[in-house]
Protein backbone atom coordinates (compact mmCIF):
# COMPACT_ATOMS: atom_id res chain seq x y z
CA UNK A 1 0.00 0.00 0.00
CA UNK A 2 1.32 3.30 -1.06
CA UNK A 3 1.15 6.70 1.36
CA UNK A 4 -1.82 7.80 -1.40
CA UNK A 5 -3.61 4.68 -0.09
CA UNK A 6 -4.36 5.55 3.47
CA UNK A 7 -7.78 7.32 3.14
CA UNK A 8 -9.11 4.57 0.75
CA UNK A 9 -8.10 2.51 -1.93
CA UNK A 10 -9.84 0.05 -3.78
CA UNK A 11 -7.56 -3.39 -3.66
CA UNK A 12 -7.47 -5.28 -7.30
CA UNK A 13 -6.71 -8.92 -6.82
CA UNK A 14 -4.63 -9.91 -10.67
CA UNK A 15 -4.78 -13.42 -8.83
CA UNK A 16 -8.45 -13.61 -8.39
CA UNK A 17 -8.58 -12.27 -12.38
CA UNK A 18 -6.10 -14.62 -13.85
CA UNK A 19 -8.52 -17.32 -11.96
CA UNK A 20 -11.45 -15.96 -13.56
CA UNK A 21 -9.88 -16.06 -17.01
CA UNK A 22 -8.79 -19.54 -16.71
CA UNK A 23 -12.41 -20.23 -15.18
CA UNK A 24 -14.62 -18.60 -18.17
CA UNK A 25 -11.92 -20.51 -20.66
CA UNK A 26 -12.65 -23.94 -19.66
CA UNK A 27 -16.41 -23.12 -19.77
CA UNK A 28 -15.48 -21.63 -22.81
CA UNK A 29 -14.45 -25.02 -23.85
CA UNK A 30 -13.04 -24.21 -27.19
CA UNK A 31 -14.12 -20.97 -28.01
CA UNK A 32 -11.79 -18.20 -27.60
CA UNK A 33 -11.93 -15.96 -24.54
CA UNK A 34 -12.45 -11.92 -25.13
CA UNK A 35 -11.89 -10.11 -22.37
CA UNK A 36 -13.57 -6.75 -22.04
CA UNK A 37 -12.47 -3.69 -20.73
CA UNK A 38 -14.21 -0.79 -21.64
CA UNK A 39 -14.86 1.67 -18.56
CA UNK A 40 -11.52 1.05 -17.31
CA UNK A 41 -11.92 -2.33 -16.85
CA UNK A 42 -15.11 -1.99 -14.66
CA UNK A 43 -13.62 0.64 -13.02
CA UNK A 44 -10.35 -2.46 -11.84
CA UNK A 45 -7.91 -0.59 -14.14
CA UNK A 46 -7.92 -1.25 -17.72
CA UNK A 47 -4.26 -1.71 -18.64
CA UNK A 48 -3.21 -3.89 -15.94
CA UNK A 49 -6.41 -6.52 -16.10
CA UNK A 50 -5.76 -6.94 -19.70
CA UNK A 51 -1.97 -7.84 -18.88
CA UNK A 52 -3.13 -10.14 -16.45
CA UNK A 53 -6.11 -11.26 -18.58
CA UNK A 54 -3.21 -12.13 -20.96
CA UNK A 55 -0.80 -13.96 -19.25
CA UNK A 56 -4.32 -16.17 -17.89
CA UNK A 57 -4.49 -16.66 -21.85
CA UNK A 58 -6.90 -14.18 -23.07
CA UNK A 59 -6.57 -13.96 -26.83
CA UNK A 60 -8.70 -11.37 -27.10
CA UNK A 61 -9.01 -7.79 -25.83
CA UNK A 62 -12.14 -5.26 -26.25
CA UNK A 63 -13.10 -2.32 -25.00
CA UNK A 64 -16.43 -0.06 -26.21
CA UNK A 65 -14.30 2.97 -27.52
CA UNK A 66 -11.46 3.15 -29.77
CA UNK A 67 -9.31 5.57 -27.39
CA UNK A 68 -9.74 2.86 -25.10
CA UNK A 69 -8.20 0.53 -27.56
CA UNK A 70 -5.41 2.68 -28.58
CA UNK A 71 -4.06 3.42 -24.29
CA UNK A 72 -3.77 -0.61 -24.29
CA UNK A 73 -1.78 -0.02 -27.35
CA UNK A 74 -0.09 2.09 -26.30
CA UNK A 75 0.76 0.53 -23.06
CA UNK A 76 2.29 -2.20 -25.07
CA UNK A 77 -0.39 -4.55 -25.57
CA UNK A 78 0.44 -6.48 -29.23
CA UNK A 79 -2.45 -9.03 -28.57
CA UNK A 80 -6.23 -8.81 -30.91
CA UNK A 81 -7.56 -6.28 -29.56
CA UNK A 82 -11.23 -5.00 -31.01
CA UNK A 83 -13.66 -2.01 -30.05
CA UNK A 84 -16.62 -1.19 -30.95
CA UNK A 85 -18.53 2.16 -30.31
CA UNK A 86 -17.79 4.46 -33.43
CA UNK A 87 -19.03 7.89 -34.69
CA UNK A 88 -19.09 9.12 -38.01
CA UNK A 89 -15.13 11.02 -38.24
CA UNK A 90 -14.04 8.62 -35.32
CA UNK A 91 -10.25 7.43 -35.75
CA UNK A 92 -10.34 4.99 -38.10
CA UNK A 93 -7.11 5.73 -39.34
CA UNK A 94 -5.86 5.53 -36.05
CA UNK A 95 -7.40 1.77 -35.56
CA UNK A 96 -6.11 0.73 -38.86
CA UNK A 97 -2.21 1.65 -38.21
CA UNK A 98 -3.01 0.37 -34.56
CA UNK A 99 -4.15 -3.45 -35.66
CA UNK A 100 -7.35 -2.95 -33.85
CA UNK A 101 -10.25 -4.56 -35.42
CA UNK A 102 -13.40 -2.41 -35.73
CA UNK A 103 -16.90 -2.98 -35.58
CA UNK A 104 -18.95 -1.90 -38.37
CA UNK A 105 -22.50 -1.43 -38.59
CA UNK A 106 -23.90 0.64 -41.42
CA UNK A 107 -22.79 1.45 -44.36
CA UNK A 108 -21.44 5.07 -43.83
CA UNK A 109 -18.69 2.93 -41.25
CA UNK A 110 -17.64 0.92 -43.90
CA UNK A 111 -17.06 4.09 -45.98
CA UNK A 112 -15.34 5.54 -43.87
CA UNK A 113 -13.23 2.58 -42.89
CA UNK A 114 -12.92 1.66 -46.36
CA UNK A 115 -10.97 5.62 -46.77
CA UNK A 116 -8.88 5.38 -44.06
CA UNK A 117 -7.35 2.33 -45.49
CA UNK A 118 -6.97 3.64 -48.40
CA UNK A 119 -5.12 6.78 -46.71
CA UNK A 120 -2.74 4.30 -45.00
CA UNK A 121 -2.37 1.92 -47.49
CA UNK A 122 -3.29 -0.97 -45.26
CA UNK A 123 -5.99 -3.62 -44.96
CA UNK A 124 -8.87 -2.55 -42.08
CA UNK A 125 -9.51 -5.49 -39.91
CA UNK A 126 -13.53 -5.66 -39.60
CA UNK A 127 -15.88 -7.06 -37.86
CA UNK A 128 -19.69 -6.74 -39.10
CA UNK A 129 -21.94 -6.23 -36.75
CA UNK A 130 -26.13 -7.35 -36.96
CA UNK A 131 -28.94 -6.37 -34.45
CA UNK A 132 -30.46 -9.36 -33.55
CA UNK A 133 -32.56 -7.57 -31.20
CA UNK A 134 -31.25 -5.44 -29.16
CA UNK A 135 -32.22 -2.37 -30.43
CA UNK A 136 -29.03 -0.75 -29.87
CA UNK A 137 -26.04 -0.69 -32.06
CA UNK A 138 -26.04 -2.77 -35.04
CA UNK A 139 -26.86 -3.31 -38.72
CA UNK A 140 -30.90 -4.36 -39.23
CA UNK A 141 -31.29 -7.40 -40.87
CA UNK A 142 -33.22 -5.57 -43.65
CA UNK A 143 -29.92 -3.88 -44.26
CA UNK A 144 -27.36 -6.95 -44.13
CA UNK A 145 -27.55 -8.00 -47.47
CA UNK A 146 -26.32 -4.94 -48.84
CA UNK A 147 -23.66 -4.77 -45.99
CA UNK A 148 -22.26 -8.23 -46.07
CA UNK A 149 -22.07 -7.41 -50.04
CA UNK A 150 -20.58 -3.89 -50.02
CA UNK A 151 -17.79 -5.51 -47.52
CA UNK A 152 -17.29 -8.49 -49.98
CA UNK A 153 -16.86 -5.99 -52.48
CA UNK A 154 -14.29 -4.09 -49.93
CA UNK A 155 -12.10 -7.26 -48.97
CA UNK A 156 -11.65 -8.07 -52.71
CA UNK A 157 -10.21 -4.65 -53.50
CA UNK A 158 -7.54 -5.31 -50.48
CA UNK A 159 -9.32 -2.21 -48.37
CA UNK A 160 -10.53 -4.69 -45.44
CA UNK A 161 -10.70 -8.12 -44.53
CA UNK A 162 -13.49 -9.58 -42.58
CA UNK A 163 -12.51 -10.81 -39.77
CA UNK A 164 -15.53 -11.49 -37.18
CA UNK A 165 -19.45 -11.26 -37.91
CA UNK A 166 -21.21 -10.60 -34.17
CA UNK A 167 -24.06 -9.67 -31.88
CA UNK A 168 -25.47 -8.67 -28.90
CA UNK A 169 -27.99 -10.49 -26.44
CA UNK A 170 -30.51 -8.26 -24.70
CA UNK A 171 -31.96 -10.65 -22.03
CA UNK A 172 -29.00 -12.84 -21.56
CA UNK A 173 -29.43 -12.21 -17.80
CA UNK A 174 -32.48 -13.86 -17.86
CA UNK A 175 -32.19 -17.34 -19.02
CA UNK A 176 -35.38 -18.48 -21.12
CA UNK A 177 -36.42 -15.19 -21.81
CA UNK A 178 -37.75 -15.24 -25.58
CA UNK A 179 -36.43 -12.95 -27.03
CA UNK A 180 -33.03 -15.13 -26.33
CA UNK A 181 -34.06 -17.94 -28.69
CA UNK A 182 -34.92 -15.40 -31.55
CA UNK A 183 -31.49 -13.29 -31.25
CA UNK A 184 -29.85 -17.22 -32.17
CA UNK A 185 -31.92 -17.52 -35.11
CA UNK A 186 -31.68 -14.26 -36.40
CA UNK A 187 -28.18 -14.51 -36.04
CA UNK A 188 -27.89 -17.91 -37.84
CA UNK A 189 -29.28 -16.76 -40.26
CA UNK A 190 -27.26 -13.28 -40.84
CA UNK A 191 -23.99 -16.02 -40.82
CA UNK A 192 -26.23 -17.80 -43.59
CA UNK A 193 -26.26 -14.54 -45.23
CA UNK A 194 -23.05 -13.28 -44.72
CA UNK A 195 -21.71 -16.72 -46.04
CA UNK A 196 -23.53 -16.93 -49.42
CA UNK A 197 -22.25 -13.30 -49.86
CA UNK A 198 -18.53 -14.95 -49.65
CA UNK A 199 -17.61 -13.93 -46.00
CA UNK A 200 -15.73 -16.09 -44.20
CA UNK A 201 -14.28 -14.28 -40.50
CA UNK A 202 -12.66 -15.84 -38.52
CA UNK A 203 -14.90 -15.15 -35.91
CA UNK A 204 -18.52 -15.52 -35.15
CA UNK A 205 -19.74 -14.37 -31.63
CA UNK A 206 -22.79 -13.42 -29.95
CA UNK A 207 -22.01 -14.07 -26.20
CA UNK A 208 -21.22 -11.62 -23.03
CA UNK A 209 -20.58 -13.49 -19.53
CA UNK A 210 -24.41 -14.20 -18.96
CA UNK A 211 -24.45 -15.94 -22.05
CA UNK A 212 -21.24 -18.14 -21.58
CA UNK A 213 -22.56 -18.73 -18.06
CA UNK A 214 -26.04 -20.14 -19.36
CA UNK A 215 -26.50 -20.87 -22.83
CA UNK A 216 -23.75 -23.07 -24.21
CA UNK A 217 -25.49 -23.36 -27.53
CA UNK A 218 -24.34 -19.72 -27.95
CA UNK A 219 -20.53 -19.81 -27.98
CA UNK A 220 -19.48 -20.33 -31.75
CA UNK A 221 -15.85 -19.26 -32.32
CA UNK A 222 -15.25 -16.29 -29.49
CA UNK A 223 -17.28 -15.24 -26.35
CA UNK A 224 -17.10 -11.97 -24.99
CA UNK A 225 -16.78 -11.20 -21.08
CA UNK A 226 -16.22 -8.43 -18.87
CA UNK A 227 -18.04 -8.70 -15.37
CA UNK A 228 -17.24 -12.64 -15.16
CA UNK A 229 -13.44 -11.59 -15.52
CA UNK A 230 -13.76 -9.34 -12.15
CA UNK A 231 -15.37 -12.28 -10.64
CA UNK A 232 -19.16 -10.81 -10.07
CA UNK A 233 -22.37 -12.67 -11.67
CA UNK A 234 -24.23 -11.62 -13.94
CA UNK A 235 -27.29 -13.97 -12.96
CA UNK A 236 -26.97 -13.48 -8.84
CA UNK A 237 -30.74 -15.31 -8.70
CA UNK A 238 -29.01 -18.17 -10.97
CA UNK A 239 -25.98 -18.04 -8.77
CA UNK A 240 -23.40 -16.14 -7.48
CA UNK A 241 -19.77 -16.02 -7.99
CA UNK A 242 -18.14 -18.99 -6.54
CA UNK A 243 -21.54 -20.93 -8.49
CA UNK A 244 -19.39 -20.32 -11.20
CA UNK A 245 -15.80 -20.56 -9.93
CA UNK A 246 -15.57 -16.94 -9.85
CA UNK A 247 -13.67 -14.73 -7.33
CA UNK A 248 -14.40 -11.00 -6.77
CA UNK A 249 -11.50 -9.00 -7.98
CA UNK A 250 -12.01 -5.47 -6.12
CA UNK A 251 -11.84 -4.99 -2.40
CA UNK A 252 -13.56 -1.07 -1.76
CA UNK A 253 -12.11 -0.38 1.78
CA UNK A 254 -11.25 2.84 3.76
CA UNK A 255 -9.24 3.95 6.97
CA UNK A 256 -11.68 5.21 9.41
CA UNK A 257 -11.21 8.80 9.71
CA UNK A 258 -13.31 9.88 13.16
CA UNK A 259 -14.38 8.20 16.20
CA UNK A 260 -17.05 9.83 18.41
CA UNK A 261 -19.35 8.56 21.42
CA UNK A 262 -22.48 10.84 21.38
CA UNK A 263 -25.47 10.67 22.84
CA UNK A 264 -29.14 9.92 21.81
CA UNK A 265 -31.19 12.24 20.15
CA UNK A 266 -27.64 13.24 18.08
CA UNK A 267 -28.74 14.28 14.08
CA UNK A 268 -25.83 12.85 11.72
CA UNK A 269 -25.42 13.81 8.14
CA UNK A 270 -27.29 16.58 6.17
CA UNK A 271 -30.32 16.25 6.50
CA UNK A 272 -30.59 14.63 9.46
CA UNK A 273 -32.10 11.52 8.16
CA UNK A 274 -30.89 9.59 11.03
CA UNK A 275 -31.04 10.32 14.88
CA UNK A 276 -28.92 8.65 16.85
CA UNK A 277 -31.51 6.35 18.95
CA UNK A 278 -29.29 6.22 22.44
CA UNK A 279 -25.72 7.02 23.73
CA UNK A 280 -23.48 5.24 20.91
CA UNK A 281 -20.34 5.43 18.80
CA UNK A 282 -19.86 6.72 15.64
CA UNK A 283 -17.50 6.27 13.03
CA UNK A 284 -16.05 8.41 9.78
CA UNK A 285 -15.92 6.59 6.62
CA UNK A 286 -13.81 8.91 4.06
CA UNK A 287 -15.52 8.03 1.46
CA UNK A 288 -18.65 9.62 -0.52
CA UNK A 289 -20.23 9.92 -3.93
CA UNK A 290 -17.49 11.74 -5.50
CA UNK A 291 -15.58 8.66 -4.83
CA UNK A 292 -18.15 6.62 -6.49
CA UNK A 293 -20.60 5.83 -3.03
CA UNK A 294 -24.16 6.43 -4.71
CA UNK A 295 -25.63 8.55 -2.69
CA UNK A 296 -28.92 6.35 -2.89
CA UNK A 297 -26.72 4.09 -0.28
CA UNK A 298 -28.13 6.50 2.59
CA UNK A 299 -29.17 4.99 5.14
CA UNK A 300 -28.97 1.25 3.47
CA UNK A 301 -25.50 0.81 2.07
CA UNK A 302 -23.76 -1.91 4.19
CA UNK A 303 -20.04 -1.77 5.51
CA UNK A 304 -18.07 -3.55 7.49
CA UNK A 305 -16.17 -1.81 10.31
CA UNK A 306 -14.43 -3.84 13.32
CA UNK A 307 -15.79 -7.13 12.63
CA UNK A 308 -19.38 -6.54 11.97
CA UNK A 309 -21.58 -5.05 9.50
CA UNK A 310 -23.19 -1.42 9.50
CA UNK A 311 -25.37 0.38 7.55
CA UNK A 312 -24.70 3.46 6.63
CA UNK A 313 -26.23 6.44 9.05
CA UNK A 314 -28.06 9.33 7.49
CA UNK A 315 -27.09 10.59 4.28
CA UNK A 316 -23.97 9.97 2.29
CA UNK A 317 -21.95 13.53 1.15
CA UNK A 318 -19.45 13.80 -1.17
CA UNK A 319 -16.48 12.85 0.71
CA UNK A 320 -17.80 10.98 3.41
CA UNK A 321 -20.57 9.09 5.66
CA UNK A 322 -21.00 8.10 8.64
CA UNK A 323 -21.51 4.37 10.30
CA UNK A 324 -23.54 3.57 13.78
CA UNK A 325 -21.48 0.96 15.94
CA UNK A 326 -23.99 0.58 18.57
CA UNK A 327 -22.52 -0.68 21.82
CA UNK A 328 -19.09 -1.32 19.74
CA UNK A 329 -16.22 0.85 19.84
CA UNK A 330 -13.51 0.97 17.23
CA UNK A 331 -10.14 3.16 16.29
CA UNK A 332 -9.61 6.04 14.16
CA UNK A 333 -7.56 4.17 11.62
CA UNK A 334 -9.52 1.25 11.32
CA UNK A 335 -10.37 -0.68 8.44
CA UNK A 336 -13.71 0.05 6.75
CA UNK A 337 -14.52 -2.59 3.94
CA UNK A 338 -17.64 -1.95 2.18
CA UNK A 339 -17.16 -4.99 -0.35
CA UNK A 340 -14.68 -7.58 -0.94
CA UNK A 341 -14.86 -10.94 -2.02
CA UNK A 342 -17.51 -11.40 0.99
CA UNK A 343 -15.21 -14.35 2.19
CA UNK A 344 -14.33 -12.46 5.99
CA UNK A 345 -17.67 -11.58 6.06
CA UNK A 346 -17.94 -7.94 4.22
CA UNK A 347 -20.34 -7.19 1.99
CA UNK A 348 -20.44 -7.87 -1.45
CA UNK A 349 -20.49 -5.49 -4.76
CA UNK A 350 -24.03 -7.61 -5.26
CA UNK A 351 -24.89 -6.60 -1.67
CA UNK A 352 -24.56 -2.92 -2.25
CA UNK A 353 -26.21 -3.54 -5.55
CA UNK A 354 -29.19 -4.78 -3.75
CA UNK A 355 -29.36 -2.20 -1.14
CA UNK A 356 -28.79 0.66 -4.15
CA UNK A 357 -31.58 -1.08 -6.44
CA UNK A 358 -28.82 -1.36 -9.68
CA UNK A 359 -26.50 -4.07 -10.31
CA UNK A 360 -22.95 -5.01 -9.10
CA UNK A 361 -21.64 -3.89 -13.05
CA UNK A 362 -22.87 -0.24 -11.52
CA UNK A 363 -21.29 -0.36 -8.42
CA UNK A 364 -17.56 -1.58 -9.32
CA UNK A 365 -17.70 0.43 -12.43
CA UNK A 366 -18.55 4.14 -10.72
CA UNK A 367 -15.73 4.00 -8.65
CA UNK A 368 -14.20 6.88 -9.22
CA UNK A 369 -10.11 7.99 -10.34
CA UNK A 370 -10.05 9.49 -6.80
CA UNK A 371 -9.95 5.99 -5.07
CA UNK A 372 -6.81 5.00 -5.55
CA UNK A 373 -6.19 1.23 -7.05
CA UNK A 374 -3.91 -0.92 -5.12
CA UNK A 375 -2.90 -4.15 -7.13
CA UNK A 376 -1.79 -7.18 -5.54
CA UNK A 377 -0.93 -10.21 -7.33
CA UNK A 378 0.65 -8.41 -10.08
CA UNK A 379 3.61 -10.66 -11.72
CA UNK A 380 7.30 -9.33 -10.90
CA UNK A 381 8.50 -9.47 -14.77
CA UNK A 382 6.03 -6.53 -15.42
CA UNK A 383 8.06 -4.21 -12.69
CA UNK A 384 5.52 -2.16 -11.60
CA UNK A 385 3.96 -2.53 -8.13
CA UNK A 386 1.94 -0.95 -5.72
CA UNK A 387 -1.06 1.80 -6.70
CA UNK A 388 -1.57 3.55 -9.79
CA UNK A 389 -3.49 2.91 -12.98
C1 LIG B 1 -19.82 -4.84 -22.16
C2 LIG B 1 -19.99 -5.74 -23.28
C3 LIG B 1 -19.70 -7.12 -23.15
C4 LIG B 1 -19.35 -7.76 -21.84
O1 LIG B 1 -20.54 -8.02 -21.13
P1 LIG B 1 -20.51 -8.76 -19.72
O2 LIG B 1 -21.93 -8.96 -19.40
O3 LIG B 1 -19.83 -7.83 -18.77
O4 LIG B 1 -19.75 -10.01 -19.92
C5 LIG B 1 -19.79 -7.90 -24.27
N1 LIG B 1 -20.13 -7.38 -25.47
C6 LIG B 1 -20.43 -6.06 -25.62
C7 LIG B 1 -20.81 -5.56 -26.96
C8 LIG B 1 -20.39 -5.21 -24.54
O5 LIG B 1 -20.69 -3.92 -24.70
Amino acid sequence: MTDTATRARAVIDLDALRSNVRALRDRASGAELMVVVKADGYGHGAVRCARAAREAGAGWIGTALPEEAFALRAAGDTGRLMCWLWTPGGPWREAVERDVDVSVSGMWALREVVAAARECGRTARVQLKIDTGLGRNGCTPADWPELTRAARAAEAQGTVRVTGLWSHFACADEPGHPSIAAQLETFRTALAQAAGAGLDPEVRHISNTPALLTLPEARFDLVRTGIGVFGLSPVPDVGGPADFGLRPVMTLEASVASVKRVPGGHGVSYGHLYTTPGETTLALVPLGYADGVPRHASGGGPVMVAGKWRTVAGRVAMDQFVVDLGGDSAQVGERAVLFGPGDHGEPTAEDWARATGTIAYEIVTRISARVPRVYVGEREDTGTTGSGT
